[in-house]
């Protein structure tokens, strides 16, 4: 893989627009440009064009920016296959190889519903491009899916390599953390890395992307198979939940009312 600088571009409270630029190159990629306007100023500013977007689901705040932008530039726009988003000029969907010949690499398109039904993520390692579907410490809300699809999303991700870094679209970590302390008080990876992200917010880093390493250890949604993640959820159910799917839809409500 050519090497590559990966920036974060901050957007509204707390999203993150992921720009993707070969070194030394004038061309970038954009993931989920919710907001035309910190993209535009970036891109002035390092003198870069844009040479496709890439969108991983339906939202505004990963869609607003893509009329803006390629009213400016004349690029492909990649999205979901199985959602209408206004822009979109190439439609993907899961098993879908993307070859960015801009990036020197090509991504594979892994389907992932649950966040919304027609959620897809890119790949191509080590990098993952997930949206809204899995962040550190966390996932995103269930808005238009079923626990069995968004527990099946999760295996797609677990399947990949520990080394896969994990651009998500949200600063969430912190909060994320504290859930997952309540989940599981005696995980001590949970409570290394609340004080690691603590010294980064202080210091006004931003937190991800995480490693899938780091996410098997530390997150509620990756461990619903294990014992101590079942415990809990049962106790908050006040009843015996049968499968990884029963305590995935607890400890997601769980963390909806937290
Ligand atoms: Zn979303």
């Amino acid at each position: 893989m050519t090497i590559m600088h990966i920036h974060a571009i901050p957007a509204f409270n707390d999203n993150y627009i992921w720009i993707l630029q070969p070194k030394d190159s004038t061309q970038c990629v954009i993931v989920d440009p919710g907001d035309a306007q910190p993209v535009m100023k970036f891109l002035a500013e390092h003198q870069l064009t844009p040479a496709a977007l890439l969108i991983t689901h339906h939202h505004h705040d990963h869609t607003g920016g893509i009329q803006a932008l390629t009213d400016r530039y004349a690029m492909p726009v990649y999205g979901p296959a199985e959602e209408d988003i206004s822009g979109v000029t190439d439609k993907l969907r899961g098993g879908d190889s993307l070859p960015l010949t801009v990036l020197n690499l090509t991504f594979n398109i892994i389907d992932c519903p649950g966040h919304t039904n027609g959620h897809i993520a890119f790949y191509s390692a080590p990098l993952l491009f997930c949206g809204d579907t899995l962040f550190s410490a966390g996932c995103g809300r269930m808005f238009e899916g079923t626990p069995e699809q968004f527990i099946k999303s999760l295996r797609r991700f677990k399947a990949l390599p520990d080394e896969t870094l994990v651009y998500c679209a949200h600063e969430y970590t912190a909060a994320n953390l504290e859930f997952a302390k309540a989940v599981e008080p005696d995980n001590q990876a949970i409570s290394s890395h609340q004080q690691w992200v603590a010294e980064r917010r202080q210091a006004n880093e931003i937190t991800v992307p995480s490693t899938l390493r780091l996410e098997r250890k530390i997150n509620p949604f990756l461990r619903c198979h294990l014992f101590s993640v079942q415990q809990s959820a049962q106790r908050y159910a006040q009843t015996s939940l049968a499968d990884e799917v029963e305590v995935f839809a607890c400890i997601r409500e769980w963390k909806d009312n937290f």
